[in-house]
């Protein structure tokens, strides 16, 4: 494919929510500017492997319900392969797929020696039994065996997998590989070999990513509002950190809807309700709104950290009052968003970056399976906050050696280390 066609489909007018498409679209912009070679860009483009299985789970009902499964591994030019696996009911191969590349981008611009992966359950683990998630586990682990593997592809947790769901993965994975590998996944309980700080690092992260960006920006985080969206493991951490760092935090929300308090919500009450109840839904610290709503409030710094295609040109773009988004979940807002968004001057710090904390401390846990020497919970935080910062300065550099938003400048830093590794390996 000739570079000005590559440069065509990223001009489309029409706006998807698709997130491969999204993921190319952003991909073909960069490889475009940077002049990508047309062997290296057929290679990226498509992922190098692709399972999708068919599980069937005996239901505590006594039926059985067959459950779709999906593994793909993009790139593994840095490393083995590494990516969380997601349960949930719009699991679909191509949003798999989009999960996947974002994990190659993601690792090369923290400078981790990993390619990109990812997994995911079209499940609905809310109405699902401990039990039945249990069964489900671990037949996607008997069935993705081959393919799981210490040097090979690391799974972690993502939307609706946590600790729990890692410890199963570790037990059946042992038992197919006949000794304990705790090392082939990451995420897990401490007491089978996780990290201190790895529960925390997504979050933690994403505060690393803001500050940054304040800086750059002259924001005064003591003078700044925050409103999060998603209230799950990196939402709530989010929240808690930036508030810790002085920001007032106006609203979070999660799926049940959004909590607004002008004055600044407080936090921990919020998470200990959510921890209780499960949801936020009947919160009294704020007033209820939408999250159509939380979206487009007065705010200085804006943290997506629930699900895709969140942001959009057909909805909301064009109404975002926050001075800063910082992207802590995975491909929130559209290409047709980030023009309007860019246009306004509003500046992204986009989820390749700053949502990197996870994948960092996911890889110190194997780091420290493999050794057998573990770290202190401040020896962690050190260390990620230090790659954090490295990365933000790698892909800000970029940002104004191309004059390109932070998106462009990360996929193109992104795509230069993975390219380069390629080209070393094979050849090119
Ligand atoms: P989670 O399951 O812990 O939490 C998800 C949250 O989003 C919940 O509060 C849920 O209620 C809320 N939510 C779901 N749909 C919503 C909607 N339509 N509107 C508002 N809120 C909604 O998941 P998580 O691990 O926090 O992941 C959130 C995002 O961050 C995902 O995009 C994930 O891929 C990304 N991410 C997670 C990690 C990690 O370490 N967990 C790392 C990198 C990126």
């Amino acid at each position: 494919m000739s570079t000005a066609q590559k440069k065509s489909s990223a001009k489309s007018s029409k706006e998807t929510t698709n997130p491969f498409e999204l993921m190319i679209q952003r991909f073909d912009v960069a490889a475009d500017i940077i002049d990508l070679d047309d062997d290296i860009y057929e290679i990226l483009k498509k992922p190098a492997k692709q399972i999708h299985v068919s599980l069937p789970i005996r239901m505590d009902n006594g039926s059985v319900k067959v459950f779709e499964g999906f593994r793909v591994v993009h790139n593994t030019a840095l490393g083995p392969s590494k990516g969380g696996i997601r349960f949930a009911p719009e699991v679909n191969e191509d949003e798999v797929k989009a999960l996947a590349a974002w994990m190659t981008w993601k690792c090369a611009i923290a400078n981790i020696p990993y390619g990109g992966a990812k997994g995911g359950i079209t499940c609905d683990p809310l109405k699902m039994s401990a039990s039945e998630i249990e069964r489900l586990t671990r037949a996607y682990t008997v069935a993705m065996a081959d393919v799981f593997g210490v040097d090979k592809d690391i799974p972690a947790p993502d939307v609706n997998t946590g600790p729990r769901e890692m410890a199963w993965i570790v037990d059946e994975f042992s038992k197919i590989n006949k000794g304990f590998t705790p090392g082939v996944v990451t995420g897990k309980p401490l007491m089978l070999g996780g990290s201190l700080g790895r529960v925390e690092a997504t979050g933690r992260g994403v505060m690393t990513s803001a500050l940054s960006a304040m800086s750059k920006l002259k924001m005064d985080p003591s003078k700044c509002t925050a409103a999060v969206q998603g209230f799950g493991n990196v939402g709530s951490i989010t929240a808690k950190h930036l508030n810790e760092q002085g920001l007032k935090i106006i609203a979070i929300s999660d799926h049940t809807g959004a909590y607004y308090n002008a004055k600044g919500l407080d936090i921990a009450k919020a998470t200990e309700y959510r921890e209780k109840n499960g949801t936020l839904d009947g919160f009294k610290g704020g007033t209820k709104i939408t999250n159509d709503e939380l979206l487009v409030l007065k705010t200085d710094v804006l943290a997506p950290c629930a699900m895709e295609n969140q942001i959009r040109a057909a909805s909301n773009a064009s109404h975002i009052k926050a001075k800063l988004i910082v992207e802590g979940a995975n491909g929130p807002t559209t290409t047709k968003a980030d023009e309007i968004l860019n246009e306004k001057g509003i500046v992204i710090v986009p989820d390749i970056l700053a949502n990197g904390g996870g994948v960092t401390v996911s890889y110190f846990e194997w780091v420290q399976n493999r050794t057998g020497y573990y770290y202190s919970e401040e020896e962690v935080n050190k260390r990620a906050d230090r790659w954090m910062k490295d990365a933000f300065k790698n892909v800000w550099n970029t940002s104004k050696e191309y004059k390109v938003p932070l998106r462009i400048a990360a996929y193109i830093f992104a795509l230069k280390r993975v390219a380069g590794a390629i080209r070393m390996r094979k050849g090119f």
